[in-house]
């Protein structure tokens, strides 16, 4: 069982597979949050893969999920029922 190969979309309620081994959110979401901290998610994912100790990739995963939580707050909220005048 190994549907997901990168892991899920990290944003609430999403369950969409990660495009790609680096991705921070799957398509959808990528461009609902702040780009620079959705870059920043992906250089620590690159950074992870290249550590040499698990003391580097423990910090790395701290600062995955740290900068996952700050990209998640600048979320676009969808569009729906607009109160148009
Ligand atoms: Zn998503």
């Amino acid at each position: 069982m190994n549907s997901d190969p990168h892991g899920r979309c990290p944003a609430p309620g999403c369950c969409n597979p990660l495009p790609g081994r680096f991705s921070a959110f799957c398509a959808e979401h990528y461009f609902a949050v702040d780009l620079k901290t959705a870059r920043f998610v992906i250089r620590m994912k690159i950074e992870r893969a290249r550590a040499k100790s698990d003391a580097v990739r423990e910090h790395c995963d701290y600062q995955i999920a740290g900068y996952v939580q700050q990209a998640l707050k600048t979320m676009k909220q969808p569009r729906e029922g607009q109160s148009a005048e």
